[in-house]
C-alpha cells in the first residue's frame, strides 16, 4: 500500500510538528483536535515555523505554500477515516487514547496503519484494544519535530513486518532517522532521559541547587544543550509526570518514583512553557526561575 494521506489526532506541541514535517514531505495531512482553538494555534505555528525555514533558506516560499495547502483541519475525528496512516498525538493518558481509537476504528479502512506518538504507554496494550494489532505501532517523534532527527519505532508484540517496513520507509521519506525500540515502559529515549529529569527535580526539591544552578551545572558540566529543568518545561511537566508514572507502575521499581515537587507543579497547572509557567516563568521578556 502507498501511504499518501496522513491523519494526525491532537494539534498540540507534537501534533503541529508532525503535521508540519509530513506536509513538507508531500503527504496530505488532516489534523483534528477536540479544541478548535488548539487547531487554529497549530496552523498559525506551522505557518511561522515554515516561514522561519524559508528565511533561513532551508526551503523555498513555494515549498512552504505547497506544504500549507496540504494541511486541512477538522473537528470530526471520523473525517480521518480515509487516511492511509493515522498518528495519534493527543494527551498522554491511556483512557484518552483508547477512547480516540474506539471512536475512529469503525471508520478506518482495513489497510490503514494506526500509530501512537505516546512517549511511554505500552504499544502492545494500546494495540490489543483495537481491531488491528498487526497494523499498530509506536511512532515516537521528538520535540521539536521539525528540528529533531530521530523517530523511535516501537513494535507491539503483534505488529507485523510489513507495517514496520512501511513506517521505516515513511521515516526515510521525512528525511529522518529511525531507531527501533522494544515495547517496554518509556522505550529507549524516555527510559533514560526522564529519570535524569526527575532526579534534577529531586535535586531542586532537596535544596541541593537552585533552578539556575542545576541547569547551569548540566549545561556547562555535562555539555547538555539545555538544562534538565529547562528541558522539562519544554517537554511539558504533565507529560514528564505521566512518563514517570508509567515507568514506576510498569517496572515496579522505587527508583522511578516521581518527585513530589514535580507532582506539585502539575497540580498547580504550572506545566512549563505551554502554560506560561513551570520551573521558569515565561510571562515576561525572558524566563525567570520560579525557585
Ligand atoms: P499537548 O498537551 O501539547 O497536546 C495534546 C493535544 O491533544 C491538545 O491540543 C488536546 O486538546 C488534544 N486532545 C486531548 N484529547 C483529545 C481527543 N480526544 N481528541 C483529539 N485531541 C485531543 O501534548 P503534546 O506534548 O503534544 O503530547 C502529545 C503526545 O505526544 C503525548 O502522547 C506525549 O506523550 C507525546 N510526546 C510528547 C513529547 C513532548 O516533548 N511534549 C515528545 C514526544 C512524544
Amino acid at each position: 500500500m502507498t501511504i499518501q494521506s496522513v491523519g494526525v489526532v491532537g494539534a498540540g506541541q507534537m501534533g503541529n510538528g508532525i503535521a508540519h514535517v509530513f506536509a513538507l514531505a508531500g503527504y496530505d495531512v488532516v489534523m483534528t483536535d477536540i479544541s478548535a482553538e488548539a487547531m487554529e494555534q497549530a496552523l498559525a505555528l506551522i505557518d511561522r515555523n515554515l516561514e522561519r525555514q524559508v528565511s533561513r533558506e532551508r526551503i523555498t516560499a513555494e515549498e512552504k505554500a505547497a506544504a500549507m495547502s496540504r494541511i486541512s483541519t477538522t473537528t470530526e475525528l471520523t473525517d480521518l477515516g480515509k487516511c492511509d496512516l493515522v498518528i495519534e498525538a493527543a494527551t498522554e493518558r491511556e483512557d484518552v487514547k483508547n477512547k480516540i481509537f474506539a471512536e475512529l476504528l469503525p471508520h478506518l479502512s482495513p489497510d490503514t496503519i494506526l500509530t501512537s506518538n505516546t512517549s511511554s504507554i505500552s504499544i502492545t496494550r494500546l494495540a490489543s484494544r483495537t481491531d488491528r494489532p498487526e497494523k499498530f505501532m509506536g511512532f515516537h517523534f521528538m520535540n521539536p519535530v521539525p528540528v529533531m532527527q530521530l523517530v523511535e519505532l516501537i513494535r507491539g508484540i503483534a505488529t507485523d513486518e510489513s507495517t514496520y517496513r512501511q513506517l521505516c520507509d515513511v521515516v526515510e521519506k521525512l528525511g529522518k532517522t529511525s531507531a527501533s525500540a522494544e515495547d517496554f515502559p518509556a522505550f529507549i529515549v524516555n527510559r533514560i532521559l526522564m529519570p535524569m529529569i526527575n532526579e534534577a527535580v529531586y535535586t531542586l526539591y532537596e535544596g541541593v541547587g537552585s533552578v539556575k544552578s542545576i541547569d547551569q551545572a548540566m549545561k556547562l558540566g555535562a555539555n547538555h544543550p539545555m538544562g534538565p529543568l529547562e528541558l522539562a518545561d519544554f517537554i511539558g511537566l504533565d507529560t514528564c509526570l505521566a512518563i514517570m508514572n508509567v515507568l514506576h507502575d510498569g517496572l515496579a521499581d522505587t527508583k522511578y518514583r516521581p518527585c513530589p515537587l514535580l507532582t506539585k507543579y502539575v497540580e498547580a497547572g504550572w506545566l512549563g512553557r505551554k502554560s506560561g509557567r513551570g520551573f521558569y516563568d515565561y510571562r515576561g521578556d525572558s524566563p525567570v526561575p520560579t525557585r
